[in-house]
């Protein structure tokens, strides 16, 4: 079938109190591993590429490998952008085909996050595409911040209410504890504020760098209003230790498919994994 639209996957993940997996994609390997992951749990699934994913690739290859899977594929995919931070970056995705698009302005002051937000659904929403929003700060995990540091930039709820009544945006990701990149310790999540902002908002509430947090713990962020929840690192993280291990076993392989294969069943297996948590399988 043809890619999806984000905002059909999440709305349906919200009223059967699931999540769809949204799975960062950087080659043609990770394309096959999140689609055929996808179709082996029968699960819908969101494909995303950064910034620096499409600067790898290439545009028009993200998009022709995405649209094509989509096309052989038997569940619902939709192919998003992740972190976009420009209108004109938008733009380029919307063009080339994306289902769906994140802007995040979170590092602009709240009235200039709404603005660009709202300028990106002016210009996307009449095309069928979603858009996602970032209201309080995701970190990465390197930066060098302390706990309580963090803590102020975790989202607002009641800035949360005012930010969707103003946007009207399709998904809001949330600053909740959570941080992009390998965790040090493990992520404690602040479920009371997510509460919170769930009986405030009924947007989709999105939850970023999730690789790394506990299974119980993304069981408990789905079960409280969570319906999109974003991993890379975990992907990255199998395939290229296995792509290693290949290797490593035989220094004289020069078969680049003897690396890449096993890569690519590692992210398959993890990417199923993640699914079986979120709740999603059978549900394309
Ligand atoms: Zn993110």
């Amino acid at each position: 079938m043809a890619l999806v639209s984000m905002v059909e996957l999440l709305d349906k993940a919200q009223k059967g109190k699931y999540a769809v997996g949204a799975f960062n994609c950087n080659n043609m390997e990770i394309v096959q591993a999140i689609v055929a992951a996808a179709e082996a749990e029968k699960a819908p699934v969101i494909i995303q590429a950064s910034q620096g994913a499409i600067k790898y690739a290439g545009i028009e290859y993200i998009t022709t490998l995405t649209k094509l899977a989509a096309e052989k594929a038997s569940v619902p995919i939709a192919l998003h952008l992740d972190h976009g931070t420009s209108f004109a970056q938008v733009m380029q995705c919307a063009r080339h085909g994306f289902s769906s698009v994140m802007i995040d302005g979170s590092k602009h002051p709240l009235e200039d996050n709404i603005a660009l937000t709202n300028k990106v659904i002016e210009a996307v929403r009449h095309l069928g595409i979603s858009v996602e929003a970032e209201l309080g700060k995701i970190g990465g995990t390197e930066d060098d911040i302390t706990v309580s540091e963090r803590e102020a930039l975790f989202t607002d709820p009641e800035e949360a209410e005012y930010f969707v009544q103003k946007t009207q945006v399709d998904a809001l990701a949330i600053a909740i504890g959570t941080a992009h990149g390998q965790y040090k310790g493990t992520p404690k999540l602040d479920f009371d504020r997510l509460t919170q902002i769930r009986e405030r908002v009924s947007t989709p509430l999105v939850l970023h760098g999730s690789s790394g947090v506990p299974e119980d713990a993304l069981r408990e962020a789905i079960s409280r209003g969570v319906c999109k929840v974003n991993i890379d690192t975990n992907i990255r993280e199998a395939f290229v230790f296995a792509a290693r291990q290949a290797l490593e076993g035989n220094p004289k392989e020069i078969d680049p498919r003897k690396m890449l294969g096993p890569a690519r069943e590692a992210a398959t297996k993890i990417i199923q994994e993640k699914i079986r948590i979120f709740g999603s399988v059978g549900k394309a």
